[in-house]
């Protein structure tokens, strides 16, 4: 609950923060009852301390909730203890010269552990738990001529027998009752100590009827030796049922041993001939030992078994991930030069026997003579020069056949510099291998076919040029020398002839230039579109003011990477269509980048929109206005052409990556959209350089 109310900018509510104080003072008041308990204890044993818990409740409350505000918490358990020595007779300054030595025994392990870098306090792990443990002792061996010194100056004890049973009692309640309040501390975060491991029903039966036997021993055989009994109950508890329960039993021991003790019935060695003082001195320092001993035993068994668990874990994550990989796994010991491989290398190679143990001569002989120096040179440049090892090499199965393997590995070297151990991951990647040999054929027949194509594009329209030439300049001599005796219906006839011969002529040279587009490598640059289209517009300016047209560009365009002369051909195709194809009397091509979706990188292709007010393209010639030689319009109505143009522009746009399309409506207009490839420069930055 109060955990809860803590905000999340680290601060406390007020609601949490008043609950907090009425938390410290109700501390002083717990601490009040078992001071008073402590000193009646005390007393009824002859003023010798037996236990004094108030310490360790304190200590463990501050150290196990860090959120309690420590200053009321000391004054009102401070107050505490003076009322509890005054309730108990004790004059004004022996109560306060207790009091300063009960603050100093708890305020000094606070300060300890908090200056060791242990702030939580908790008994959950092994330093944590020593620290404490050594900050309690300070605290104690501090605190305890200060409070015998009260003693003696009050009731003229002698100094040196109080400074002893204050430490042990006080020491002995700090180790007996800190813990298992701290098992129940407020960070959750930390596995707390209570978490008891599942047992079996046996186990439990068995270990309560020996720590029962053992008490039952213990207490009715009175016998010296007894004690040592609960070692090894203690030590079973701490090595298989966690520190919670080990703590609580070494609780129970001493509480009982106490009670008997003070109760004059029980001698813990039985030289009862030393006293009740020496007796009890015995007892305390018995249970310190036992607690000091036990609580981090059990602490590092749990930390183990934890440990384990995690282990088992990870190798479990290991092996899903090398089995989920596909991939083998192999290890080299450097010492014994052997080598280790998993079940799938196994597999890849071929070897079905699982005791198979293959070495690096066995290896070295699998691999294909042409790659045996390439694998010692990697691995030799590997463990000499620490260069990564990966290399594909080819790879003998037990059917004789040759597999592609990639082979992964990392060695690690010892303080002189020597490899001491390798491993790494061998994958099958014949599959990959084999599509990389046949697209490199393909590439290779494609390349030549190319070739081929384009000779017989070369030759075919160049021969084809030939007869070409002959029929016009045929038609052109008939025209000349035979023109008186020719009709005017022969003549009109030759002069179409010539016509259709110049158009065949055109269209043999647009054949040939969509052939060769794109073929030739074509060397990239980075163009600032803006420029290309202020050159357009700079060659079309009388075109542009017979047809009463105009260029309008409507956002900054960006840079693109591409073939300079291919550019300016697509923007003249799209700009030229867009006037040519068009009956409005004021014609308007706009020209603009189409605001990108993912705002900010500059990177993605940007698309670019060419909108004209034309005549428009019917939806079902959408596509086919890309087509070779294909003409939605009559020469008459919108002039000559071949029906190449659009299919160059998307030939270049496709040759770059990019894509083109269109929407169009009848009689209203057409756009063309062009996604092309980036250039560095983003759009944004080129609309602050238009800017500029
Ligand atoms: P060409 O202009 O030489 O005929 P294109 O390949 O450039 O060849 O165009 C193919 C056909 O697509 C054109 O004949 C025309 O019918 C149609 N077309 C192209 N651009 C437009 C446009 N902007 N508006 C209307 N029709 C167009």
């Amino acid at each position: 609950m109060i955990r809860s109310s803590v905000t999340n900018e680290g601060g406390v509510s007020p609601g949490a923060k008043q609950l907090l104080w009425l938390l410290a003072i109700g501390l002083g008041v717990v601490y009040l009852a078992a001071a008073y308990a402590g000193i009646y204890l005390t007393r009824h044993a002859g003023n010798i301390a037996s236990l004094w818990p108030p310490n360790a409740i304190m200590l463990a409350v501050l150290l196990g909730w860090p959120s309690l505000p420590r200053l009321p918490a000391f004054a009102s358990c401070a107050l505490a203890n003076m009322l509890a020595n005054i309730l108990h007779a004790d004059p004004l300054p022996t109560a306060l010269g207790f009091t300063l030595a009960n603050m100093i025994e708890v305020g000094i392990p606070l300060v300890f552990v908090h200056w060791m870098g242990c702030g939580k306090g908790y008994v959950s792990d092994l330093n944590s738990t020593l620290i404490l443990a050594l900050g309690v002792l300070i605290g104690v061996a501090v605190a305890s001529p200060i409070g015998a010194a009260v003693v003696t100056l009050a009731y003229g004890a002698p100094w040196s027998d109080i400074v002893a049973t204050w430490l042990a009692a006080d020491l002995a309640g700090m180790l007996i009752f800190a813990p298992p309040i701290l098992c129940f501390g407020s960070d959750r975060n930390r596995k707390p100590l209570l978490t008891v491991p599942a047992r079996s029903r046996r186990e439990w039966a068995l270990v309560g009827s020996a720590f029962i036997a053992s008490f039952v021993i213990v207490f009715v055989s009175q016998d010296y030796a007894s004690p040592y009994l609960f070692i090894p109950v203690l030590l079973w508890l701490a090595a298989r049922f966690g520190p919670a329960l080990t703590v609580i039993a070494c609780t129970a021991i001493a509480v009982t041993a106490s009670a008997a003790t003070i109760g004059g019935g029980w001698d813990i060695f039985g030289l009862s001939d030393r006293g009740i003082r020496e007796q009890i001195l015995d007892l305390q320092i018995f249970i310190a030992v036992a607690v000091v001993s036990f609580l981090p035993l059990a602490i590092l068994f749990r930390e183990r078994d934890d440990l384990f668990a995690k282990l088992k874990a990870r190798e479990e994550r290991y092996s899903l991930m090398v089995r989920g990989s596909g991939a083998g796994i192999w290890t080299w010991e450097a010492a014994t030069d052997q080598l280790l491989w998993s079940d799938r290398l196994k597999e890849i190679v071929g070897i079905s026997d699982d005791d198979f143990e293959p070495d690096v001569s066995s290896f070295m002989s699998r691999l294909h003579p042409d790659d045996h120096v390439n694998v010692l040179e990697a691995r030799r440049r590997h463990l000499s020069e620490r260069e990564p090892y990966d290399i594909e090499c080819r790879l003998r199965r037990e059917d004789g056949s040759y597999i592609w393997i990639h082979n992964r590995g990392q060695a690690v070297w010892n303080e002189s510099g020597e490899a001491t151990r390798m491993a790494g991951s061998a994958e099958d990647i014949t599959a990959r291998k084999v599509a990389e040999a046949e697209r490199a054929q393909y590439a290779c027949e494609l390349e030549r076919s190319n070739q081929e194509l384009d000779d017989f594009a070369y030759i075919a329209s160049h021969d084809l040029k030939e007869p070409l030439r002959a029929i016009y300049n045929h038609a052109g001599f008939l025209l000349e020398d035979y023109s008186d005796r020719l009709e005017e219906d022969g003549k009109k006839r030759l002069h179409r002839l010539i016509e259709l011969s110049q158009r065949m002529e055109c269209l043999i040279a647009d054949l040939l230039h969509y052939a060769r587009l794109g073929r030739n490598d074509q060397s990239t640059e980075i163009i600032d579109l803006n420029t290309v289209i202020s050159d357009i517009e700079g060659n079309f300016a009388e075109t542009l003011q017979e047809r009463n047209a105009r260029i309008v560009v409507a956002t900054p365009l960006p840079h693109v990477t591409g073939h300079h002369p291919h550019m300016t051909a697509i923007f003249q195709n799209l700009i030229s269509n867009g006037i040519k194809y068009n009956d409005t009397q004021e014609k308007i091509i706009e020209i603009g980048l189409v605001p990108s979706e993912k705002e900010g990188s500059g990177n993605d292709a940007p698309t670019i929109y060419v909108r004209d007010n034309g005549i428009g393209i019917p939806d079902q010639f959408r596509d086919d206005v890309f087509l070779i030689f294909k003409r939605l319009n009559s020469e008459k109505a919108y002039g000559p052409g071949t029906g190449a143009g659009l299919s160059f522009v998307r030939k270049i746009v496709e040759c770059l990556d990019g894509n083109i399309w269109l929407t169009s409506a009848p009689s209203e207009g057409t756009t063309f959209f062009l996604t092309l490839p980036p250039g560095k420069t983003s759009p944004q930055a080129d609309a602050g350089d238009q800017a500029a």
